[in-house]
This record gives C-alpha cells, sequence and structure tokens, in this order.
C-alpha cells in the first residue's frame, strides 16, 4: 500500500517544521527569555524539545517498538486531530464509540460515517463492509476497548476490516493497559495501513495531556507535518518520562482498577434491575430501568457518573475508582434501583 497516495494533497507538500537544534553554550536564537522559573527542575523560559526525544524513547521501549515509530500528542485527542488533517475523510466509525472521531472530521470539514454496533457492541461486519465500499473512508477509527460500551471488538473483525480498508485504519487502544487482549502493535509490520493510538491519560496522568501514534515511518513522517512543533510542553515532557519509569507501580495500579472492575461487575450482577455489560476497560456500561432517576440520584448523594440514557434501552457508565469511592457508589446504587 503506498500511504503518500491516501494522504491530503495540501499535506503531502508540506514539509515537517525543523526546530533545529544545535548545541550551544549561550543559546540565544529562539526569541526565549533569558529569565525563567525552574518547575519540579524544569526551566520554564526555553521551548520544550519540539521532537520530545527523551520521552519517545522511553515509551517505544516499553512497547518494543523503535523511537522514530512512536508520534507524541498534546493527549491522544490532539492525534485524531493530525490525523484527520494528514488523511483527510471520508472518517468512518463504528457507534457508539469516543464522540471526538466524528467531533474532529466535523471541525475540520470532512464527511464522517457511524454504523451501529450489533447486538453484542461487536463490529457489524456487513454495515462495516458496506460503508466501506459505498463511502471509501480515508479514515477508519475502531476504539478497542470500545467506549462506551467497554467490550473489546473481535481480533479477526478488526483484521478483516484492516485487509479489507483502502484507507488509513486506527486502532484507538486508549484502554489497552485493562483489557485482556493483545495489543494490535506486533501488527504494524504486516499491515501498513494501521495506525495505533495510545494514551496515558487512563493510567493516572491525563492531567498531563499526553498521547502517542504508533506506526510506520511513512505515516509518522506525514503526520508529523501537521503537528504543532511545540506541541507537548516540557513540564508534561518531565512527568511523563518520570512517571513512565515507575513501572512497578503503574503495573499495580493497573491491576487494582481490573481487580475492582471484578469485584463492581459482580455486585451490580447481582441488583435486581441493573444490567452490568462486561468490560475490557477501566469502567463499566449497565443498563437500568430508568436511567434518569438513578443518576439524578447518584448526583444527590454526591455520585456522579455518566447518564447515556440514549442508549441501548437506557444505560449509565461508571468509572472504576478506588475502592473506597467503589463501595459508596454501590451503596448509594441499591439504594435506588
Ligand atoms: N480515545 C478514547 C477511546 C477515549 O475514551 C479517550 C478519552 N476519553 C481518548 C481517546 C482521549 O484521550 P486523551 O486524554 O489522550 O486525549
Amino acid at each position: 500500500m503506498d500511504i503518500k497516495k491516501l494522504v491530503k494533497p495540501n499535506v503531502l507538500k508540506l514539509k515537517a517544521y525543523q526546530a533545529g537544534e544545535i548545541p550551544c553554550k549561550v543559546k540565544l536564537d529562539a526569541n526565549e527569555s533569558p529569565y525563567g522559573f525552574r518547575v519540579n527542575n524544569v526551566p520554564t523560559n526555553k521551548y520544550p524539545d519540539p521532537e520530545a526525544k527523551e520521552l519517545r524513547k522511553l515509551f517505544a521501549r516499553g512497547l518494543k517498538v523503535r523511537a522514530e515509530n512512536v508520534l507524541h500528542g498534546n493527549g491522544s485527542d490532539e492525534l485524531i486531530y493530525n490525523l484527520i488533517m494528514t488523511f483527510g475523510g471520508p472518517v468512518l466509525y463504528p457507534t457508539p464509540t469516543f464522540s471526538m472521531y466524528g467531533i474532529i472530521a466535523q471541525a475540520l470539514g470532512e464527511k464522517f460515517t457511524g454504523v451501529s454496533l450489533d447486538e453484542n457492541f461487536d463490529l457489524d461486519m456487513n454495515g462495516m463492509n458496506k460503508q466501506m465500499i459505498k463511502s471509501k473512508p480515508k479514515l477508519i477509527f475502531l476504539s478497542s476497548p470500545n467506549n462506551p460500551t467497554g467490550n473489546s471488538f473481535s481480533s479477526e473483525r478488526i483484521l478483516q476490516i484492516i485487509q479489507r480498508s483502502k484507507g488509513m485504519v486506527v486502532i484507538d487502544e486508549a484502554y489497552q493497559q485493562f483489557s485482556s487482549r493483545k495489543s494490535f502493535i506486533p501488527l504494524l509490520n504486516k499491515h501498513k495501513n494501521l495506525v495505533i493510538l495510545r494514551t496515558l491519560s487512563k493510567i493516572g496522568l491525563a492531567g498531563i495531556r499526553t498521547g502517542f501514534i504508533i506506526a510506520n515511518n511513512d505515516i509518522i513522517n506525514e503526520v508529523n507535518k501537521v503537528r504543532l512543533p511545540f506541541n507537548l510542553n516540557s513540564l508534561s515532557q518531565k512527568v511523563a518520562i518520570d512517571k513512565l519509569k515507575k513501572t512497578r507501580e503503574l503495573k499495580s495500579r493497573i491491576s487494582k482498577i481490573i481487580s475492582e472492575r471484578k469485584r463492581l461487575f459482580n455486585e451490580m450482577s447481582k441488583m435486581d434491575g441493573i444490567r452490568p455489560f462486561p468490560s475490557d476497560a477501566n469502567f463499566i456500561l449497565f443498563r437500568v430501568n430508568n436511567p434518569d432517576k438513578i443518576y439524578r440520584g447518584l448526583l444527590k448523594r454526591g455520585v456522579l457518573i455518566r447518564n447515556m440514557k440514549a442508549f441501548a434501552g437506557g444505560c449509565l457508565r461508571v468509572t472504576v475508582g478506588t475502592p473506597a469511592e467503589n463501595n459508596i457508589f454501590i451503596k448509594n446504587l441499591v439504594q435506588l434501583v
């Protein structure tokens, strides 16, 4: 597959911004102020490393990929934006899913289509195939595990889409660490139109807005042209580097969330009038008879969850919290159903 044929002509003609970094003793080339502050030992008066070299290297090492196959974003939101800017529409995704795929496509004036998931919240291959033929999407976004349903899509179906698509297929693995399924990263060697999206937001670092694309070089090079030069600030880079090194702590926190997810699921399964759906993510979608009433009742008791009343016969979505937070949620939910 020739990736260049898929890139929007205006992006193809672009050259990536080169913020040249020349080693020196006195740096007077970038109109920075000589008077800054040091926050967590990061100088605030200098521009951040435009290429986030150290961070990309560290992140890549953790995934056993090469740093040149990783591109950094100000959250993965920004990378979704950059991908749509690079390839353009039509954009295709199953629904319901993460809303930003459609919102960003719309914001950039590109066409977008959603295909409803099947009754098991898996990809509806008939619908997806039809749309792939009809609208010839340049970009397909598959969030697996999927937000808000929580399940992973069948790997065979994802693979079929990658194989059949004449455009790019982005597997958004925002919730991968909570999933029992394998990542699609090892398939990057085989499929030239595959892009993997990751974020640090779900493992305790949402506040530093750090996400990544993992893809083949020719894709990274094109997307890099539309990326703003200093998109990831110095403090975020520093904090991400420091925290990614704490692998044991990160892993144990993820295990805790997974075990709390299981406990929440079991507790909720026992309640009359509640149907929790199995989840591979850090949240649980559940169906209730009166979502509005339960949503408002919980809120009155100080517990905020997400109202998804329009979906699958009336659903709510709860994020897995600490054991204490989950206990409060369960205690109040029992009283409301
Ligand atoms: N992808 C999915 C599937 C998400 O659910 C989210 C966040 N809710 C994102 C991407 C965006 O994450 P980030 O904070 O990295 O922008």
